[in-house]
C-alpha cells in the first residue's frame, strides 16, 4: 500500500511561526487512513490539515478506544532533520493497539507515513536550539455503535506542531507529590498502553496537587500503595551517591518510556551503573533523608529529562540536591539532546535522518 500525496498549494503553505505554544498549533498537514472488515487499513493518505467528522457515537467517545504516541523531529544546527527511535514508538503504538483490541498498522507504512509528513512540512521544524516538531499518532475507534464490544471501524491519524524548549534557562526541577490517596494503573490493567484512558484517570490528582504548588504526581503501586511506578508522562529515575541509577522495573502497570530505555543503554557507556529493581517509596524517602539520594529525575519524550527538587508525601517534605539540577541530570541531559541534534556522535544507531 502507498500514501496518496494532497499537499495544499504552494502559496497556501505556511511555516513554523516565531511564537507558538506547544499542542495548539499544527503544520500544514496530516496523515489519515481508515479500517473496516472488508477492506482492512485503506485510504492512506497525506492531505491540509483538517476537522474530522465523526457520528456522536463514534465507540471513542463513549468507550475510550484509543490510543496514541509522541515523538519528535529535530533540526541539525548544521542542516537536516533527525527522527529519534521512530520504530519504537512504531511497535510501542501497535502493542498498544493488541492490548486495546484494535488492528495494528503496517510497521513500515506508519514509519512512511510519519517521515513523509516530517518532510512535507519540513518548514514547521523550529530551529530554535531546544525546539522541536512533536509527532502525535493516534488511533481511534469510529464504529457508529453504543453496544459494548470492540469496534469494526478504526482511523489511524498523524499530526505535527512545534514544541519549544521546555525548560527555559536550562533544566530547572520540579515539585512532585507522592499520591496518598489515588492510584494512576493497577498491574492486569491498561497502564502499560499508551491509551487516554490513563490519562482521564489522572486529572483529578493531577489538578489537585497543582492547586497545593506540586506541578506533578508520582503514582505509587494499587495493590500495596508502596512501589514507585512513575510520573506524569514522565518514568523515574534515583541517582545514589552519584553514580549509581535506579529505575522502577516494569511492573505490567508502567508505560515503557523509550527515553528510560535510552539512559538504560546510554547511562553505562558514560560510567555510571543502572538498575531495574522494584523501588519502596518508605526506603526511598529515607535514602533522601540520609543523602545517599543525591538526585532524582523524570525522563520521557517531553522533557527528555526532569530533575525533581522536592517530594511530598503525607504532609512531610524531602528536599533533593538543594532543590538545584544535579550534574547526573545534566549530563545526561546533554548527551541525550546531542545525539537527538545531531551534535554528538549516534553510536547505538538511534537517528533515523530525514
Ligand atoms: C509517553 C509516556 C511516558 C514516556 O515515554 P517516552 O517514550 O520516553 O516518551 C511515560 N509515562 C507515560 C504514562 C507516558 O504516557
Amino acid at each position: 500500500m502507498t500514501i496518496k500525496i494532497q499537499s495544499l498549494n504552494p502559496e497556501k503553505r505556511q511555516s513554523c511561526p516565531e511564537e507558538f505554544s506547544f499542542g495548539v498549533t499544527f503544520s500544514d498537514h496530516m496523515f489519515t487512513q481508515e479500517f473496516d472488515q472488508d477492506k482492512g487499513w485503506h485510504n492512506a493518505l497525506i492531505s491540509p490539515y483538517h476537522s474530522l467528522v465523526l457520528e456522536p457515537s463514534a465507540a471513542v467517545f463513549h468507550y475510550s478506544q484509543e490510543i496514541f504516541e509522541g515523538l519528535k523531529a529535530y533540526r541539525k544546527p548544521s542542516g537536516g532533520i533527525n527522527l529519534f527511535r521512530p520504530t519504537e514508538n512504531v511497535k510501542r503504538f501497535n502493542r498498544s493497539a493488541k492490548r486495546m483490541v484494535m488492528p495494528e498498522v503496517d510497521e513500515n507504512l506508519h514509519l512512511e507515513a510519519i517521515k513523509a509528513l516530517v518532510y512535507l512540512d519540513q518548514d514547521w521544524v523550529p530551529a530554535q536550539e531546544g525546539s522541536s516538531l512533536y509527532i502525535r499518532p493516534t488511533m481511534i475507534a469510529t464504529s457508529p455503535k453504543l453496544g459494548l464490544g470492540a469496534s469494526s471501524n478504526y482511523s489511524h491519524f498523524i499530526i505535527a506542531g512545534p514544541a519549544g524548549s521546555y525548560f527555559e534557562g536550562g533544566l530547572s526541577p520540579i515539585s512532585v507529590y507522592v499520591a496518598d490517596e489515588y492510584r494512576r494503573a493497577v498491574k492486569g490493567g491498561v497502564g502499560e498502553a499508551k491509551t487516554g484512558g490513563n490519562y482521564a484517570a489522572s486529572l483529578y490528582a493531577s489538578e489537585d496537587v497543582i492547586k497545593l504548588g506540586y506541578s506533578q504526581v508520582l503514582w505509587l503501586d494499587a495493590i500495596e500503595g508502596r512501589y514507585i511506578e512513575e510520573v506524569g508522562a514522565m518514568n523515574i529515575c534515583f541517582v545514589y551517591e552519584g553514580k549509581k541509577i535506579y529505575t522502577p522495573s516494569l511492573s505490567g502497570s508502567i508505560l515503557p518510556g523509550i527515553t528510560r530505555d535510552s539512559i538504560l543503554k546510554l547511562a553505562p557507556t558514560l560510567g555510571y551503573e543502572i538498575a531495574e529493581q522494584r523501588l519502596d517509596i518508605e526506603q526511598i524517602l529515607a535514602d533522601i533523608d540520609s543523602g545517599k539520594i543525591t538526585e532524582v529525575f523524570g525522563c520521557g519524550t517531553a522533557a527528555v529529562i526532569s530533575p525533581v527538587g522536592k517530594f511530598s508525601f503525607k504532609g512531610n517534605e524531602y528536599v533533593i540536591n538543594n532543590n538545584q539540577t544535579g550534574a547526573v541530570a545534566k549530563h545526561l541531559y546533554d548527551e541525550l539532546t546531542g545525539i537527538q541534534y545531531g551534535t554528538r556522535e549516534d553510536k547505538f544507531g538511534w537517528i533515523e535522518a530525514i
